[in-house]
């Protein structure tokens, strides 16, 4: 029987991040998908690595979000050295624009609590935004500028971090999944992947918002729920920025398209585009960018994200099974949370001493309610 001290199932960002820093660590790595790496919530994303611009203000989501975002540059470097593949990475920043009152009273709070953690931050006047992005509306009153925020292409990302892993000696088992498991006491001894028994030292769930139904497979409920975000693409140059408005996006890529998103809805594992959403997109950004509205449509898609009822990602044992480990439920935040999922998943299996704290990222002990624009224990003042 082959043996491997960890299988990893799923191989988006939150996999394929973990797998490679066992492989990098010389142990013995499986990295499972059903389909080829990175083609779900992964590829679907928009690349913001959002920590000074996002919502999560001091708590545990933040400092989690903070340290991931420290180890992006190096992984970055190792990932384009190892695969050749350029992820796109741009060191911009985020405006996050001002139309009135009520922005402005959000964004004064922000900017002062992301000052007085030492981001980098800018409070840019109406004269100062037109000059660091013509193609917006007039209108607009200003914008902050986080410029400590980057973004990269998170589908070259997700490709080229699977094929990392597997030069850092990781086997990749793509188009097959876990089907069946044996179990010694509290433990898992061995998988099942398609035809093959392997012998698991550890295995750790990483399947995204599937990770309900391969939780099953375990008898382990875990609470993920796909959270579906429609995107758009256009051709249009204009924007020099990632412009961020009210949950609405607009964000530049290389290859001269911007990305437009997104919507959050709980309908399950569909994937639909729809038309009012679209419509919604097309009214949102032409009031932000005069003219957008005509630029040609290049691409569309949804992609579910993993949410978890905790508004946190889940890192952490199984229950009652001792070498299972859940890395899910990252919901919004998994682009720029994947580097430090690999290290502290790393950790917690190898040393049983994560260098942060994974108490907030627990199963939740009861049941906890459905999702709901309600603020994340993160996010509050
Ligand atoms: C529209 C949108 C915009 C987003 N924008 C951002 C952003 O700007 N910044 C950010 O940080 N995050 C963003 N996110 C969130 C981010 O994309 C996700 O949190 C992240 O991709 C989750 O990664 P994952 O590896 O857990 O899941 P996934 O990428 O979904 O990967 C799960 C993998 O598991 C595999 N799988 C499923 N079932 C099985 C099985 N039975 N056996 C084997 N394999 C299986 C799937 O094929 C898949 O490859 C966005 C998401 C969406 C949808």
């Amino acid at each position: 029987m082959t043996s491997a001290d960890v299988v990893v199932l799923g191989a988006g960002v939150i996999g394929s991040s973990i797998a490679h820093t066992f492989a990098r660590h010389k142990h013995k790595t499986i990295l499972v998908d059903k389909q080829q790496p990175g083609q779900e919530a992964s590829a679907a994303a928009a690349g913001i690595l959002a920590v000074s611009s996002g919502r999560s203000k001091r708590g545990p989501m933040y400092q989690l979000k903070k340290a991931s975002q420290t180890l992006y540059p190096a992984l970055i470097q190792e990932i384009q050295q190892a695969t050749g593949i350029d992820i796109e990475h741009q060191t911009v920043g985020v405006l996050c624009l001002i139309r009135n009152d009520a922005d402005e009273k959000k964004y004064r709070k922000l900017y002062e609590l992301r000052q007085e953690q030492g981001h980098l931050v800018t409070w840019l006047s109406a004269e100062a935004l037109r000059q660091a992005e013509p193609a917006l509306n007039p209108a607009l009153r200003g914008a902050v500028h986080f410029s400590g925020d980057h973004h990269l292409h998170n589908g070259k990302l997700a490709e080229a971090w699977a094929l990392t892993a597997e030069k850092c000696g990781a086997q990749l088992r793509t188009g097959t999944t876990v089907t069946e498991v044996r179990r010694t006491g509290g433990r898992i001894h061995s998988v099942r992947i398609g035809d093959e028994w392997v012998e698991a030292g550890t295995v750790v769930i990483a399947t995204g918002s599937w990770s309900r139904q391969v939780g099953e497979l375990f008898d382990i409920t875990i609470p993920v729920e796909p959270a579906k975000g429609q995107m758009l693409a256009v051709r249009a140059t204009q924007l020099n920025h990632v412009i961020s408005c009210d949950e609405h996006y607009l964000v530049p890529r290389k290859n001269g398209e911007v990305i437009i998103g997104s919507s959050v809805e709980y309908v399950g594992h569909t994937k639909d585009v729809t038309l009012d959403t679209v419509q919604a997109f097309i009214d949102r950004s032409e009031a932000l960018v005069p003219g957008i509205s005509k630029a040609p449509l290049s691409r569309f898609w949804a992609g579910l994200r993993p949410y978890s009822p905790t508004r946190r990602p889940l890192l952490c044992q199984a229950p009652d099974l001792d070498n299972v480990v859940l890395a899910t439920g990252h919901h919004r935040n998994g682009i720029v949370l994947a580097p430090i999922t690999g290290q502290l998943i790393y950790e917690l299996i190898t040393t049983d001493q994560p260098s942060l704290d994974l108490t907030p990222f627990a199963l939740p002990r009861e049941p906890l309610p459905p999702p709901g624009p309600d603020e994340s224990p993160d996010e509050a003042d």
